[in-house]
């Protein structure tokens, strides 16, 4: 008795593909026609009529799943199965494939005796797609293809804020952000926070609520711009965060009566006692070194009302100057190029010059230009002529020639 043999179209874009399946042993157990093209594949169909279609998922001109849809909405190849092949084993690929009703969806590349497997089950009536691809096994294959080297940026300073008095908006603005002053100091997993202005709301946007180690906050002094954004550094409202608060010892209270003050129910809905981490205040003295893991820092005074300190950090190996608010050369409206020539000028200022020589950067204020500190004079802030001199001058030089002036 004469077998009748299933039809099978065979689509796919390569005919090296094409003709070995043509041609192997298993493929005479069928009537095979093949079709290399997407406009080949739906001629044949109609022509050849086949039980089973398999087309590739990028099949030239019309893809492969644009085929299944034909076939699927055309009453006639109610019965005729369709498996889509594809180099292309995206998850996405698959799901719309058994989605649009593909019978099955084989991963090239696939051996001839796997694909003529999937067929006599197809014909049998026992092949079903699989419920999710393959999980394939991706070898370890080192020295393979090239792998970038990632660089994180370990240790960095970033300045979330660098306005003084208080935050600003407007495009006037935009290059140097509105936000008051907040450095983030950071070595790997040591952080220091110095001061509290409004920049530090999105800092404590981006930390972790809760960390293994506590948060230090340092301020330089604790005016108004320092602590703006304090009540809004979301890691002080998760319970298992720990704040560690360093301020200067001040003239008249302690900073836990201070922040006590600030957050009273009259300014804000949360107070101090409301606050869910624990916050722990420390004091912070002139003359001090304070170390957070791989960061330290030292203190010195700086000129400007209250109790107020300036920092200088040490971090892999170098040494930065950071000054929020200090009048330098209080009163001098004059050039700075004779200012070396003024050695009482100097005098007084000779102790924080010896505290930053030799930094590698200095970051200073310097909030008014000539002009405006004329009128300004003993308000704690700097020219721009006058910090400039600071930040230009070779320190180590300029101490030696300051050295032997008198008290
Ligand atoms: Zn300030
Ligand atoms: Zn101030």
């Amino acid at each position: 008795m004469k077998i009748k043999k299933h039809r099978i179209l065979i689509a796919d874009g390569c005919k090296e593909t094409l003709r070995a399946i043509k041609s192997s042993k298993e493929a005479k157990n069928y009537l095979l026609e093949t079709a290399s093209s997407g406009k080949e594949c739906l001629t044949k169909i109609q022509k050849f009529q086949p039980e089973l279609i398999i087309v590739d998922f990028v099949l030239p001109g019309i893809h492969g799943i644009e085929i299944l849809k034909d076939v699927r909405e055309a009453p006639l190849l109610k019965k005729t199965g369709v498996i889509i092949t594809s180099f292309h084993s995206m998850v996405q690929n698959y799901h719309v494939a058994i989605k649009m009703g593909a019978n099955y969806y084989i991963e090239k590349p696939c051996s001839l005796k796997k694909l003529f497997t999937h067929i006599n089950s197809f014909f049998k009536g026992t092949l079903h797609p699989e419920p999710s691809p393959e999980n394939k096994e991706h070898k370890e294959e080192k020295d393979f293809t090239y792998v970038p080297i990632k660089h994180s940026h370990a240790c960095y300073l970033k300045f979330w804020g660098t306005r003084g008095s208080n935050p600003v908006s407007g495009p006037e603005y935009i290059r140097f952000g509105g936000n008051t002053c907040c450095l983030e100091v950071r070595h790997g997993d040591d952080l220091v926070i110095i001061d509290a202005g409004t920049g530090i709301r999105t800092l404590g946007g981006i930390l972790k609520e809760t960390s293994d180690k506590p948060y230090h906050i340092l301020f330089s002094h604790t005016h108004w711009d320092h602590l703006l954004g304090f009540p809004f550094f979301r890691p002080i409202y998760h319970p298992n965060s720990e704040i560690h608060l360093w301020a200067p010892v001040g003239f008249d209270r302690t900073t836990k009566e201070l922040f006590s003050d600030m957050l009273a129910y009259a300014y804000f809905p949360v107070a101090l006692q409301d606050i869910k981490s624990k916050i722990v205040f420390e004091d912070l003295r002139d003359s001090e070194k304070v170390s957070f893991g791989k960061i330290d820092i030292y203190t010195h005074y700086a000129f400007h009302p209250g109790s107020t300190l300036s920092f200088k950090i040490h971090i892999a190996g170098k040494v930065i100057g950071y000054v929020t608010d200090n009048e330098f050369l209080m009163g001098y409206h004059k050039s700075p190029k004779n200012i070396a020539k003024d050695k009482d000028l100097l005098t007084a200022y000779k102790p924080f010059i010896d505290f930053f020589k030799g930094c590698d950067i200095m970051i200073h204020e310097a909030q008014y230009t000539p002009e405006e500190y004329k009128n300004r004079e003993g308000w704690g802030h700097s020219s721009v002529s006058n910090a400039s001199f600071l930040m230009t001058i070779q320190t180590r030089t300029f101490c030696k020639k300051v050295s032997s002036t008198s008290m």
